[in-house]
């Protein structure tokens, strides 16, 4: 079957170029346990995250959607020793097991967890001294999308990457008429990115263990 060969790549692919990362195994076991849903990125989605990290040479990381932090360590790997990564999470059960994953993984001093809803926290990160972020990673509620693109652009400065996650979702992105909020949300996304002078930006369809999606890559024109 299709879907068995992506995974058993996927899971080659990991074990080949990135095996034995007991830190972040540990994570994704934490996690399980916790029972938070295991709609994290995955493992090469999470290294791919921390190479274009490391790539742009980026000093800070504002991240929308934590979960139990397992694409913020990735990213926060990523940071020289004065990096900063701000992750923004909506439940204060799934902020209280990424603190603690963090902690173990040894990079809870790079992180501030800000707790609340997204789009009550955002506009209070210029007050806490975060006034514009060299990356950007949108991964929440996909409804908020639109929302959170705005925000995005409000936090950059020229040359900012940002990265939006699961803008594919089985290719049902691709149905205009659904009625579903979060395909909405995706839609009307892309469609800003489409008219949005300031950002050059693409989307890659992937296949793997998380299934048939997809992320937008853009960055702030200088
Ligand atoms: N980036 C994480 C990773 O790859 O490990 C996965 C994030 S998960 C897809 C989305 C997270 O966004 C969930 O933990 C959810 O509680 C959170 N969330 C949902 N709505 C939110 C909101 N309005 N504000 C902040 N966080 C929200």
């Amino acid at each position: 079957e299709e879907r068995e060969t992506w995974e058993a790549l996927d899971q080659y692919f990991s074990e080949k170029l990135h095996a034995f990362d007991p830190v972040m195994d540990w994570v994704l076991e934490a996690n399980e346990k916790a029972e938070l849903p295991p709609i994290d990125v995955a493992p090469n989605q999470g290294k791919f995250l921390y190479l274009l990290a490391k790539l742009k040479g980026v000093k800070t990381i504002l991240e929308i959607g934590t979960l139990g932090g397992y694409s913020s360590i990735w990213m926060a790997r990523a940071l020289p020793d004065d990096g900063r990564l701000v992750t923004l999470e909506f439940s204060e059960k799934h902020a209280a097991i990424a603190q603690s994953n963090m902690k173990k993984a040894g990079v809870d001093g790079k992180i501030d967890v800000i707790i609340g809803p997204a789009l009550e926290t955002l506009p209070t990160l210029k007050d806490k001294g975060f006034s514009s972020f060299d990356m950007i990673f949108i991964d929440a509620d996909k409804p908020n999308n639109p929302h959170y693109l705005e925000w995005a652009l409000k936090l950059s400065t020229p040359g900012t990457l940002i990265v939006g996650d699961n803008v594919v979702r089985n290719g049902n992105v691709l149905n205009k008429e659904s009625a579903d909020p979060s395909i909405k949300g995706i839609r009307q996304f892309i469609h800003l990115l489409s008219e949005e002078p300031r950002i050059e930006s693409t989307a890659i369809q992937t296949v793997g263990i998380k299934g048939y999606d997809g992320f937008v890559v853009g960055v702030v024109k200088k």
